[in-house]
């Protein structure tokens, strides 16, 4: 190894020995010379179209992996696309680093190139944003942005490096000397346990309950709790409801698995087991007229500040989820109590559960016969198919709005962490840069899972140029777009064509249409995927299996449905544009 180095090798040297694996990212001055620094030492650089995109790419291998990703951007806009992506980061509580090129500090406050107050920028958007101070400080601020956007609630966090940082030299043992007071690789978190007083408080009020409810969250899929949080729902036979992206923590085909009657679980559970989710809008803040006024809440998280929001909890536990859990578990396991299942608040849930498969069983099996005559497709129709031909252990990346709410319920996830979508932020554009995310960690392992990426025909158009980038890498990701001609829903072209003739668009098209019947699919047969327009039953199980069957390259099915098709009729008005 050389005695002198650049800055960029410094840089990636640092990421390196933080077991930093991947870098997203769009290059241009000043940071070509990082990417390829990087590469150079093994990390694998993954070039995106967009850094918006970029940062939903590296926040999702965050997630996915415990160990945060970077994202690689150039200074002033480059930085600010990459907000976003760091603001859904934030909002998942998602690990996920930034490194961002910014101009020269000889030229700071004379107007130059792309010139914009980064660090200060970024703090709203992060836990952590820095500069180091010289090329020696380096390795010890990329260790701490590391440290910061893991431990405790993990975050965003951002590092700047100045473009003239990247090219000046500094001789190594300057560097290691600099750095000698520095945790070399800062391990994954501590892990901490609840005060076993209040787990004994918890189990008292659980032993209490009548009609207990666990909600299993994405903080428990991202504590990795799977193993934990099914031994305690199956030792205590207690019913479960997961979050969307909480699904698949405990397969959604449990038999302990009360989604088909949500409302009614929420709604009556006296006792609440929150492990991992927060009581905000996607949970109706834990209040009426979603929850029973009077409920319980026995709430897990390693997030102090959450305690209490919204709803006081009955017991606060702080700590990891995965320990939580077991410490409950070490209780129940020394305990003859179990919850039965013969008992009338599990009675009241299956009764519920029966009585709406069977109504969506109906909904879908019936359009499925009378596919032929009625064209165009709808929601429930094309949701059926898909989930008859999904492989068990596939990713499901979803966004959109009746595509994603009508699509969470009708494809099912087995497996933790398998399911990313529009999230806490309900942001759109995430999905292909996390299905190229998830695709990415499966090149070269042995059995490859398959990246499944449902898409709102306008969610798809927030990052669509991202086909290019699955092309470019070979990722063989499945995009479906279900196409509605528009956001929520659009109008045919025959509407379309009048709405023409009346006079000038911007005048009158509804402000939710898009192009009708557009080809998206053209948009992957661009870069030499696979690409099918689909409008039946038949093409879309042709187009899927065939996609399915191709591990070399993405495919696109552009799947045209009824531009007037929606949710299925609500029970309850507030449920009509709910979003669990
Ligand atoms: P969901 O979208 O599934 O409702 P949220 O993102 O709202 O989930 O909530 C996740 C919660 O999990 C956050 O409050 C976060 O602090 C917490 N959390 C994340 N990781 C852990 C962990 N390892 N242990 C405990 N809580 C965690
Ligand atoms: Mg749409």
């Amino acid at each position: 190894m050389a005695a002198v180095a650049t800055g960029a090798q410094i840089i990636a040297e640092a990421l390196q020995a933080q077991n930093v694996g991947f870098m997203f990212g769009v290059v241009g001055v000043p940071v070509i010379e990082v990417a390829m620094a990087a590469q150079a030492i093994g990390i694998k650089y993954v070039g995106m179209r967009n850094e918006q995109a970029a940062c939903y790419a590296a926040s999702a291998i965050g997630y996915l992996t415990g160990r945060p990703a970077v994202c690689l951007v150039v200074s002033g806009p480059g930085l600010i696309h990459a907000l976003g992506g760091m603001a859904n980061a934030n909002m998942n509580c998602w690990p996920v680093l930034v490194v961002g090129g910014s101009s020269d500090r000889n030229q700071e406050t004379m107007g130059a190139f792309q010139e914009f107050p980064q660090v200060e920028a970024c703090r709203l958007y992060s836990k952590f944003s820095a500069r180091p101070s010289s090329l020696e400080a380096i390795p010890s601020v990329i260790e701490r942005a590391v440290r910061c956007s893991t431990y405790g609630r993990p975050g965003a966090c951002y590092v700047d490096i100045p473009g003239d940082m990247v090219t000046a030299t500094v001789d190594r043992a300057s560097v290691r000397s600099a750095s000698e007071l520095v945790v070399p690789c800062c391990p994954t978190p501590p892990v901490t346990l609840a005060d076993p007083k209040a787990v004994a408080e918890a189990v008292a009020v659980l032993k209490a309950s009548g009609q207990p409810l666990v909600i299993v969250g994405k903080g428990a899929a991202y504590s990795r709790a799977e193993e934990e949080v099914r031994d305690l729902v199956e030792l205590c036979g207690l019913p479960f409801l997961p979050t969307p992206m909480g699904k698949g923590v405990l397969p959604d085909d449990h038999p302990q698995c009360v989604a088909a009657a949500r409302s009614r679980a929420l709604l009556q559970a006296d006792v609440v087991v929150l492990l991992g989710a927060r009581l905000n809008w996607m949970l109706h803040f834990g209040l009426p007229p979603r929850f029973n006024p009077r409920v319980k809440v026995i709430q897990v998280d390693l997030c102090p500040e959450e305690l209490g929001n919204n709803v006081k909890p009955a017991v606060a536990l702080l700590g990891d989820i995965r320990s939580v859990v077991c410490q409950l578990l070490g209780c129940f396991r020394e305990d003859t109590w179990r919850f039965q299942s013969d008992n009338e608040w599990w009675k009241s849930l299956k009764e519920k559960m029966n009585a709406n498969e069977r109504v969506c069983q109906r909904l879908s099996a019936c359009q499925a016969l009378a596919a032929r005559s009625s064209l165009p497709m709808n929601y429930y129709t094309v949701f059926h198919h898909i989930s008859e031909l999904l492989p068990h252990d596939c990713i499901i990346v979803s966004e959109g709005a009746n595509t994603m709410d009508i699509g969470r319920t009708m494809l099912l996830n087995r497996l933790p962490r398998h399911r990313l979508d529009a999230g806490t932020f309900g942001t759109m554009g995430v999905g292909l840069g996390f299905a190229i995310a998830a695709a990415v960690l499966q090149i070269g392992q042995k059995s490859r899972q398959r990246v499944v990426c449902v898409e709102g025909d306008s969610a798809f158009g927030f990052s669509g140029m991202e086909v290019e980038t699955m092309c470019r890498y070979k990722l063989p990701v499945i995009i479906i777009v279900v196409n509605n001609n528009g956001i929520y829903g659009g109008v045919d072209s025959q509407t379309w064509s009048e709405l023409d003739s009346m006079g000038d668009l911007t005048t009158i098209a509804p402000p939710v249409t898009l192009l009708p019947d557009a080809h998206y699919d053209q948009v992957m047969a661009a870069f030499g995927g696979q690409s099918f327009l689909v409008r039946t039953p038949q093409e879309l199980r042709k187009a899927l299996q065939s996609s399915l069957d191709d591990w070399e390259r993405p495919s696109l099915l552009n799947v045209l449905i009824d531009p007037t098709s929606d949710r299925k009729q609500q029970e309850f008005p507030w449920l009509t544009r709910s979003n669990l």
